[in-house]
This record gives C-alpha cells, structure tokens and sequence, in this order.
C-alpha cells in the first residue's frame, strides 16, 4: 500500500480528515486552514467545481448550481439538475472527496490513497456501496467503513488505551446534521466492544432548521409580504440565517433574525423577526425526543441499565443543543465526557481505525455489531434469519435449508435486509440460483447457506449442495461484488498514473477513451458492460505500467516470429 491510510467523517454538513501521527489523532486542516470542509459543491458555468467553504458561499448567489447534504441522497437514484447538468448523488460526493484528498495530501506531504470513512450506523447496505463508489471515483479506496458511533468510542478508548483492564460501559449520543445515531459500547483497555446501536438516519439538525425556516418564513411573508419559497436566492440566504440563529440560540436566550432585503426602487430594508431558545426548543423537542427514545432503544437491546454506564459521550454539533442535555439527562444520569470535541470525535475515530487497518496501532482493536439483520426467503415468503441484527462482527452463519417441490434441481436463494417477519417487508439484497441440486423428493436435499459479514457490514453468501457439492458464491456488496467501486477506483487511478507518465500518443489517445467508458459504464451501465470496460483498461493499464518501468512508452507493432533480423 502506497502512502497512508486517513480517517475520514464524511458529514452530512462537514468533513474532516484525521490521522494518526505520533500517536495522537491530529485532524488534518483543509487548503484554507480551516479543521473541517462544509460538506457543498457548487458547479459554476464554465466547468469550475467549488467544493467546501467557496461552494457554500456561492449557494447563496447560484443555489440552482449547488448541492448541499448530498450525503443524505447516497443510495438512491436521485439524479440531481444542477447548473445545466444531470449528476447522481456519487458524483456529487466524489468532489467531496476528491477535495478531502488533495486537501490531506497537501498537509501530509503524500500520496493518500485510502481511506477509513465513517457512515451512520443505520446506513444501509446501498447506501454504504454508494459511498464507497463515490470515494473510489475519487481515487480513494475505503478500506473500511465504520459506524459513527463506533468511531466516537474508538477516539475516547484510544485515549484511555494506557489505562489497564478498566470496564467501562459507555454511551455514545451521536447527534449530527442529518443523521443521529446512539451505540452502547464496552470498553476494556485497548479493546472495545459495540454491544448494541440504534439511529434514524433521516434525523438531525437539518430537521430543527428545517421547522424553523418554516416559522420565519411564515411570519416575513404575513408581515413584510417577502416570499422566500417562490425565491431560491432568499430562501437559501433564509436557510443560513435559520441555521445560524438556532447555533446561537445554544448560548442565548433570545436572537434576531434579520434579512436584508432589496425592496422595490432599490430601497433597503431589514425585516426581522425574534426567535427565543424556548420557542426554538418548542420546534426541535419532538425530534429531541425521539432521540432520546431511540437511546432507551439502544440500552435496552444491550441490556444495560442507565445506572450502570460509566460514561457518556456526545458528539456531533446538534449534541451542543441545552435542550439534548436535558431531555438525556431524565434517562442518563450521567454527565458528558468533555474530552474530544463533540464535532471532531468521529473523525479522531476514523484516524485510530485508519491505524488499526495499516497495522499502525498493533493491540489496538475494535469489535462492531451488525446494523442489520440479514437472511433469505424461505417458503410463503417469511424470512429466515442467519445473523441476528447486534451480533459481533465479523460473522459467520449457516443454516440447512431443503427444497420446496418434488425433483427441484434449482434453488433461488433471495438475500433480504432487516428486522421485518416477511421478507417482502425488507429490503431485497440480491437474488441468485443455485443449480445442480440433488433431484429428490420435496424436503430430503440439504442446501447450506452461508453468511458471512465483514466489519463494514459487507455480506458474502455462499449456498451449497452438501449431496452434491454444487456451490455458488456471491458477495452481495462489498469489496469483491463492488464491481462499480473497483472500476471507479481504477479508472481514476489510470487516469491519474497516465496523467503522470509520458506516453506515445496513441497510447494515451486510448487511455483517455478507456477511462471516459470506464466511468460512463459505472454510471450508468450494468455488469456486463462494467466487465467490458474493466477488461480494456486493465489491458491497457498493463501497457501504462510497461511505459512507466521504461521511462518511455514501448508501444510498437506486432513482432513476425521468427522474423527478419
Ligand atoms: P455535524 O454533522 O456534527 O457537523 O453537525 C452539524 C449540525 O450541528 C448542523 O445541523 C449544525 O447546525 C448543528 N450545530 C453545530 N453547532 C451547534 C450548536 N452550537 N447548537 C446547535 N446546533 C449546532
């Protein structure tokens, strides 16, 4: 592995890079010098992407050219207008990413080529392979994804890692931008054990910005007649005004809300309104609330008695809320750790995994829980369930499933995701055929079904004949199905190697080509064409590499065996 492997909290408003240096987390500051990079990108005319701190000061003037919270889009087939252009959530976040690299690589002084990139512990599995595809179209290979939660009690064991045998069980309330997430942990010296976590990863400050744009943009339009809905540019500058009260309204008990405003004839105006922490607390109590009640959730499934935590930890920005303190402390008992940064602990996490995966922070270890439950359908469409949702991870689980029909050959074995009786109350996995069953009566063959689950919660399923031996593999996500990540990742590493190494031209004419396919088929074509494409490049690649151990490209026709000397 060349250069070294970062943390990073991809968040739904920020991100920031960390890494391990020395034994310390240090979090790695951006081009501006800033700890953390606005999680906006914003297209302008001409082809210039702006990403971080630009991009969200350019949302203002230009919000039809800019994304923001594009984390909460990963996943689905959104496909988002953005100035004159059609671009899917990965896209999008592959500009965050590619930032977050040249970023780190300007700081460190190397090459960043991978990554550990924390998600939402309720992330899930299409949402964690689109993340992982985003950064590859990036360059960046996420070797592990790890819960946010998870990453927040790894940064507080790694600072206790000198303390011996102390059992501590911790709570971590990760409240975010977009997400929250809760994780009960144990944490014993250098090893840390997830014992159960909840989250709802549609749940997070954007949500209380979101009920106070509401009131206030209520009450401009009833008092001053300002529409900021039919104004994009208004309404943007209404969203920072919004977000930026209700930070204050933290440490205050009352602010001001004040627009400037154009009115007819070029005549300024300031219409403002008055926001208090007690109305703002009215907006944000029930989505408060049900963090709370997913807290409860979390102790209840590890079975651990508020009483008998020995510390919590909260992080993210919307933890910073009095009202979060408050309604936690009728269930915990309890007061904050104030060791690590609320906003910065995730990251320092993901930089302490990001050691443990290079074998940078030997005895040092981590033991995550599966987010989900995971099994297959059996017959009248119930679920069969190998691994339990909160099991340790990695897992492996089998379970001896039979035939339905007299003289079945072929077994369908559908994989489904999550805690619903019926499988078609789950999310479909993935579906494929296992042939060349034994031929019996109904009920007499033995099918061995086999999962298998990584620490980023990626799924192997093997399905197996034990009469006949007949088998199949496939991994449902994860590094090895990934087929779309690994392209991406090697598109752009061949694009970038080439970029670096002087090629004869017909060569790199052909590279360019290779890599636009590449990237057009991870965007929109299937496995098949994702196979075509991998094929030509590797080909091509090989080429490249050749070229490069000789300094010079050594492309030339084919040689006549045996020919003229
Ligand atoms: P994070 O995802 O951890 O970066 O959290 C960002 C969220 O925290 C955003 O919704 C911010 O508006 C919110 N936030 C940051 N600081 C504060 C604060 N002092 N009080 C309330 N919310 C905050």
């Amino acid at each position: 592995m060349s250069g070294r492997v970062i943390g990073i909290d991809f968040g739904t408003t920020n991100a920031l890079c960390a890494w391990l240096d020395a034994g310390r987390t240090v979090i790695i500051p951006n081009e501006r010098g800033a700890r953390f990079t606005p999680s906006v990108v914003s297209y302008a005319p001409g082809g210039e992407v702006l990403v971080g701190e630009s991009a969200k000061n350019r949302a203002i003037a230009a919000p039809a050219d800019t994304v923001r919270a594009v984390k909460r889009l990963l996943g689905t087939r959104t496909s988002l207008q953005v100035g004159g252009r059609a671009l899917r959530p990965e896209d999008v976040a592959a500009e965050l990413f590619a930032k977050l690299r040249s970023d780190a690589e300007r700081f460190l002084g190397f090459p960043v080529e991978s990554a550990v990139v924390t998600v939402p512990a309720s992330f899930s599995d299409a949402q964690r392979r689109s993340l992982r595809e985003a950064a590859a179209l990036a360059g960046l290979d996420a070797l592990r994804l790890v819960n946010e939660p998870t990453a927040a009690a790894l940064a507080r064991a790694w600072l206790d890692r000198q303390k011996p045998g102390a059992d501590t069980l911790v709570l971590v309330y990760d409240f975010g931008g977009g997400t929250f997430d809760v994780t009960v942990l144990r944490s014993r010296g250098s090893a840390c054990e997830v014992l159960a976590s909840a989250g709802d990863d549609r749940l997070g400050g954007l949500d209380i910005d979101a009920a106070l744009y509401a009131e206030v943009a209520a009450a401009f339009s009833r008092d001053y007649g300002l529409d900021a809905e039919g104004d994009l540019f208004l309404s943007q500058q209404l969203w920072d005004l919004v977000e930026r009260a209700k930070i204050e309204l933290s440490s205050r008990e009352s602010t001001e809300i004040v627009m400037p405003f154009m009115g007819p004839g070029g005549a300024l105006s300031h219409p403002s309104f008055t926001v208090t922490r007690r109305r703002l607390e009215d907006l944000a109590r029930p989505f408060v609330e049900r963090t709370v009640h997913l807290t409860a959730e979390a102790l209840r499934t590890a079975k651990v008695e508020p009483a008998e935590l020995g510390a919590l930890v909260l992080s993210g920005g919307s933890s910073r809320m009095p009202l979060v303190g408050e309604l936690l402390a009728h269930l915990v008992r309890r007061a904050p750790e104030s060791r690590v940064n609320f906003e910065e602990i995730v990251a320092s996490g993901a930089a302490v995994e990001a050691a443990i995966v290079s074998g940078d922070a030997e005895g040092f270890a981590v033991r995550d829980v599966a987010s989900f439950s995971y099994g297959v359908e059996i017959e009248g469409g119930a679920c069969a369930v190998l691994v339990q949702r909160n099991e340790s991870l990695p897992a492996r689980k089998r379970r001896v499933f039979t035939t339905i029909a007299d003289g079945q050959d072929t077994v369908e074995i559908h994989v489904i995701q999550g805690e619903g009786k019926k499988a078609g109350d789950n999310l479909s996995l993935g579906r494929f055929l296992l042939a060349g069953v034994r031929k019996a009566r109904r009920g007499e063959p033995r099918i061995l079904v086999e999962f298998a689950i990584d620490e980023s919660d990626l799924l192997r399923v093997r399905a197996k004949d034990l009469d006949t031996g007949a088998e199949q593999r496939v991994v449902v996500s994860g590094s090895g199905s990934d087929d779309a990540a690994k392209l991406a990742l090697l598109a752009t590493r061949v694009a970038e190697l080439s970029a670096r190494t002087v090629l004869e031209s017909g060569l790199a004419d052909e590279l360019e080509e290779a890599v636009a396919a590449a990237r057009k088929a991870v965007s929109e074509g299937d496995a098949a064409s994702r196979a075509e494409a991998r094929a030509v490049l590797e080909a091509l690649a090989g080429e490249l590499f050749a070229a490069r151990d000789d300094g010079v490209s050594r492309r030339t026709g084919l040689g006549v065996a045996g020919g003229a000397r």
